[in-house]
């Protein structure tokens, strides 16, 4: 069985951890009311996509 030669330290674990941080995959501003919205998909805060309305919101 593989054993490590060497004990990762303290600082060593953490700086690999930095790299595992909770993402926000694909997300872009909304052109007409600038809210975050996941890219291809209808802003759910204005209701709009491809610069026109399509849901009816408020
Ligand atoms: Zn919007």
């Amino acid at each position: 069985m593989a054993v490590p030669q060497h004990r990762t330290s303290k600082t060593r674990k953490r700086l690999r951890r930095t790299h595992f941080k909770l993402q926000m995959p694909g997300m872009v501003e909304c052109p007409q009311c600038g809210e975050y919205k996941l890219a291809h998909r209808v802003c759910l805060n204005c209701g709009s996509y491809k610069g026109r309305t399509v849901l009816n919101v408020k």
